[in-house]
């Protein structure tokens, strides 16, 4: 076949991928055509090819390199055979790579990098070139040179450092040993490796000037016996498969793809235009180590120029995002190439791109991304992008590294639910009892430490088994929620919202006295009772409050059974109100002395006594008692005339006493209570009547009369009853003192559900 050129020919006809598409279809029969007239003089010996006639070739060669047509046009002119073998090499390598179901970016590349694989041959001499006979050493040192001549012309126009580094590879054998390359075995590049195969299977059955063509069995021998050492052996094993099934199949495809199918963008895409860097000299150490570096990195590294064209996208970057660094070099970085997305997961349109927006205004940032990483799994990144300026102060392009933290993040999540399984409400969201427990207790010690106050807010819906009745409980739950949700507002720095019970909420008020924490409760009730809820057809719903302040000598426990007290007389006294109760803040100090003198006189096994007078009268008193002994649970063991006992603690603390202390250590509380009356100094005339009481204190069991646990819950017992009683301590009083008589008994059994006296007997307490 005569396939050289008339003069006039390297002038290539216009492209008909660059957008004249019209004449594809005729030209697509032109090529059947041509195939199956096939001349088929010397079948056998020499490959197939669909590559017959000038036409054929110049329509082939402008559709696939398009703007880049000129470099094939000057090897073509240069030496035709080796252009025209490019040419077949091109087509066979991008069949191959078709039926091998790679990548249509890789595809590409395998192709411009086939058809100028051998374009540094411009620069080796023609009387080399057309040498008949074998090569002397330096000629063939000279023609060895032709690859890197290649590569230097690629880097001039080439944008795509995949098929320069296809190019690159090509001459590396498999096995490393010849080819002076930097790498061998798989890290050659793939397209690399499909090419040397082609490569010299077409050279070896193509006629040369030195050598005939070798029949296409002779050929696959030589392949399969260079297989592992030049070749890889597992693309000659699957290239010969193919090659055999239909020799012609991988070319036509290719053929046929190229001049049907390729857009102007696809082909344009691979070649520099307006921005020639010039052409580089070959990389320096530094930029060698430099590239390792990156190479390396567990990181995403992305560089990008100004127009956000990509330059480099490492092997972190490829492992992050499942992309191929060849198929997305030299395009454009979007957004939605990666699927980016905000720190809360919104998705960030192409037109908001932050890596624009950091080139424009050169200024650097870290944030919290995420992108789609391998099979499109969300993944959380730190991105971190940092604008390139060159001498002139110009941004030239920007660096972009990603850090998975995917793992930390989910970790975090992790722990975070469990943590939010274990102290939040899952219906309302706000905190659960348990959480609730365990911060009052933190808020009981910082008042014990630091006495800092706090107050407890107890709120519980109104009549709302009717609501549950009259709306179904599905509405009762949105009614719930929604006072939930107001309590949440009302919420300060510091406070706690949780549930309590069904419809029973507490609002725990860091740094808050008893009448704020009142207020508060106040506009928390007027707010819910104006609500309309959608789920009871608009109706309103109130709820009572119970509130109370700390106090000296409270527990957990004792806090929460006074706002429990509070809220049963919101409900006893109307509902949708707020009652107050306990001294708070104002309670006399808790008193520590124990003096010599005092533990001399101490009887038995007791452990503390003290007198102390309350200013209100034994009535009044009374009352208060009532209130100390239920919230401490207490258990009346005797009243008789003007003497109460107690007995507190044991299991009957309740969960709330935490520690092992508090919760086995059982106190036998002696009151001994007097109506006092006097005459102050500056009046006396006038007769005041106060309260004198005597408390002693003793365990129920002498063997914990010792420890300090015994002591210190004794002392927080006189302390809360101190603060009950609003009394102080006093050293003896000179006064008139008047008998309770039957009175106090009378008052105490009534006020506890009555009943006969309990007698005490001293084998209970061992
Ligand atoms: P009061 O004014 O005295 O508080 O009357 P009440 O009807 O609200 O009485 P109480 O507080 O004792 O009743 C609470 C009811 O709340 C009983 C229970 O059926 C209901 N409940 C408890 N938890 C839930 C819940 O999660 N959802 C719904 N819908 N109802 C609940
Ligand atoms: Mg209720
Ligand atoms: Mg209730």
């Amino acid at each position: 076949m005569d396939q050289r050129l008339t003069p006039t020919a390297p002038t290539l006809r216009p492209s008909v991928a660059a957008g004249a598409h019209s004449d594809a279809e005729g030209r697509l029969v032109a090529l059947s055509t041509l195939v199956e007239d096939l001349n088929t003089d010397g079948a056998g010996r020499r490959a197939p090819t669909v590559v017959d006639g000038y036409d054929t070739e110049s329509s082939l060669v402008q559709a696939r390199l398009g703007i880049a047509t000129s470099l094939y046009a000057s090897l073509r002119w240069k030496h035709e055979p080796t252009a025209q073998h490019c040419l077949r090499t091109a087509l066979s390598a991008s069949g191959w790579a078709e039926l091998m179901n790679l990548p249509s970016a890789v595809r590409d590349e395998i192709e411009l990098a086939a058809l100028l694989h051998d374009i540094g041959k411009i620069g080796v001499l023609d009387s080399i070139l057309s040498k008949p006979g074998a090569l002397n050493a330096q000629e063939a040192a000279i023609m060895e040179c032709h690859w890197l001549m290649g590569e230097q012309i690629l880097r001039g126009s080439c944008a795509s450092q995949g098929v320069i580094d296809i190019v690159r590879y090509t001459r590396g054998w498999f096995d490393g040993k010849r080819g002076h390359v930097d790498r061998h075995g798989d890290d050659l590049p793939l397209g690399a490796r499909m090419l040397a195969v082609v490569d010299a299977f077409d050279s070896m059955t193509t006629d040369h000037v030195f050598r005939r063509a070798m029949s296409v069995e002779r050929a696959f021998d030589e392949l399969y016996r260079c297989a592992g050492t030049q070749f890889d052996p597992d693309l000659v094993a699957v290239f010969s498969k193919l090659f055999e099934s239909d020799p012609l199949a991988m070319q036509a495809a290719a053929a046929r793809r190229w001049l049907s199918e390729l857009l102007p963008e696809v082909i344009e895409a691979q070649w520099r235009r307006g921005q020639m860097t010039g052409t580089q000299a070959l990389p320096s150490t530094n930029s060698m180590f430099q590239q390792r570096l990156i190479e390396s990195m567990h990181d995403g590294v992305i560089f990008v120029d100004a127009n956000l064209q990509v330059l480099q996208w490492n092997h972190g970057a490829e492992r992050l995002t499942g992309i191929p660094g060849k198929g997305i070099l030299s395009s454009t970085f979007l957004p939605s190439t990666i699927g980016m997305a905000d720190e809360h997961q919104s998705p960030i349109g192409d037109k908001n791109c932050p890596l624009a927006q950091a080139v424009r205004e050169g200024v650097q940032w870290v944030r919290r991304l995420h992108i789609n990483g391998r099979g499109g799994r969300p993944t959380a990144v730190d991105a971190q992008a940092v604008p390139v300026v060159d001498d002139q102060g110009l941004v030239v392009g920007l660096t972009l590294q990603l850090h998975d933290v995917s793992d930390e993040i989910s970790l975090e999540e992790r722990c975070q639910n469990l943590h939010d399984m274990a102290t939040q409400d899952p219906m309302t969201k706000v905190a659960n009892r348990a959480e609730f427990d365990r911060v009052l207790a933190e808020f009981v010690k910082a008042h014990r430490d630091t006495k800092r106050p706090c107050s407890l807010i107890m709120t519980d819906i109104d009549r709302f088994k009717t609501i549950n009745d009259t709306y179904g409980h599905q509405a009762g739950d949105e009614v719930i929620k929604s006072i939930a949700n107001m309590l949440k507002t009302f919420c300060r720095s510091g406070d706690l919202v949780a549930r309590y019970g069904g419809e029973e909420f507490v609002l725990l008020c860091a740094d808050c006295d008893n009448a704020t924490a009142a207020k508060r409760a106040e506009e928390v009730r007027v707010a819910f009772s104006l609500v309309k809820h959608a789920s009871l057809g608009q109706r309103c719903v109130t709820a009572s409050f119970g509130v109370t302040e700390i106090q000296p000598g409270d527990t957990p426990e004792t806090m929460i059974r006074r706002a429990d007290r509070a809220l049963f007389q919101a409900k006893e006294t109307g509902r949708n109100r707020v009652v107050q109760l306990g001294v708070g803040g104002d309670a006399p100090a808790e008193d520590n002395r124990i003096t010599a003198t005092s533990k001399k006189r101490l009887a038995g096994n007791m452990l503390l006594k003290r007198e102390m007078t309350s200013d209100s009268p034994l009535e009044r008193n009374i009352e208060k008692l009532k209130g100390f002994v239920a919230d401490h649970h207490a258990e009346i063991l005797l009243t008789d005339r003007n003497r109460v006992q107690l007995r507190i603690g044991g299991d009957r603390g309740g969960p709330l006493f935490k520690r092992q202390s508090d919760r086995t250590i059982r106190l036998i509380i002696d009151l001994a209570i007097h109506e006092e009356s006097f005459a102050p100094e500056n009046n006396p005339r006038a007769l005041f009547k106060r309260t004198r009481i005597t408390a002693m204190i003793s365990p129920v069991k002498s063997r914990e009369r010792r420890t300090a646990a015994s002591m210190e819950r004794a002392r927080q017992l006189v302390a809360s009853l101190r603060s009950y009683l609003m009394a102080t301590d006093v050293d003896g009083v000179e006064a008139v003192t008047e008998d309770a008589g039957g009175g106090l008994w009378q008052s105490v059994m009534s006020l506890f559900g009555g009943g006969t006296p309990v007698a005490f007997g001293a084998d209970e307490r061992e």
